[in-house]
């Protein structure tokens, strides 16, 4: 199995990119965003018990993600892979995402992430936000999130670089160049 993560800020272009790679090895997509927000979307119990966090821009606690995550994970036992796209964001995610994979006889093949500058990020982010009424974009909001970014997700990079699986792709130009240089580097 391959266990990709997409990594990058908000913005960086993963949610997009992650659906192309997914198509074209085959593998599973999963966004914890788009899993969160359709829990939203549909009322249920977690849905309501997230939504106010997500639309101040800050994290999901680590608990309730990893319960996804584990789900996600028994649930396609058999997929050839995943891509996963939003998770982990904190070292806790990323620890037990290791544990989690042991114990299935797996580990995370690649960590592969988009660099992007800041004030594209946030030009991007805007852009976004009226296109999609995304809540979770607005100015206020944008600031938070890239913040959460810096202060709990970033060092993720270390930890990766630490086990020689970390990989960066520079996010900005074309879709189709991008996916393409994404690819070289995936090359499972
Ligand atoms: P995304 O679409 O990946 O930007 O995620 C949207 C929002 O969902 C984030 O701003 C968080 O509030 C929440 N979220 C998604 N994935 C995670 C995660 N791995 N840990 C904590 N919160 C998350």
């Amino acid at each position: 199995m391959f266990n990709l993560i997409l990594f990058g800020p908000p913005g960086a272009g993963k949610g997009t990119q992650a659906i192309k790679i997914a198509e074209k090895f085959g593998w599973k997509h999963v966004s914890t965003g788009d899993i969160l927000r359709s829990e939203v979307s549909g009322g249920t119990p977690l849905g309501l018990k997230v939504k106010v966090v997500m639309e101040a821009g800050q994290l999901v606690s680590d608990d309730l993600l990893i319960a996804i995550m584990e789900s996600v994970f028994v649930n396609n036992s058999t997929v050839k892979g995943f891509v996963l796209d939003g998770f982990p964001r904190t070292l806790k995610q990323a620890q037990e995402l290791d544990q989690m994979l042991a114990k299935h006889h797996e580990s995370v093949s690649l960590v592969l992430a988009l660099e992007v500058n800041e004030e594209e990020l946030v030009t991007r982010l805007l852009k976004r936000a009226q296109e999609q009424g995304r809540k979770d974009d607005t100015e206020e909001v944008i600031k938070n999130r890239l913040v959460q970014y810096h202060n709990h997700t970033k060092p993720l990079i270390d930890y990766y670089i630490e086990k020689k699986l970390y990989r960066e792709v520079h996010g900005v130009g074309s879709i189709d160049d991008i996916f393409a240089q994404l690819c070289t580097v995936i090359n499972p």
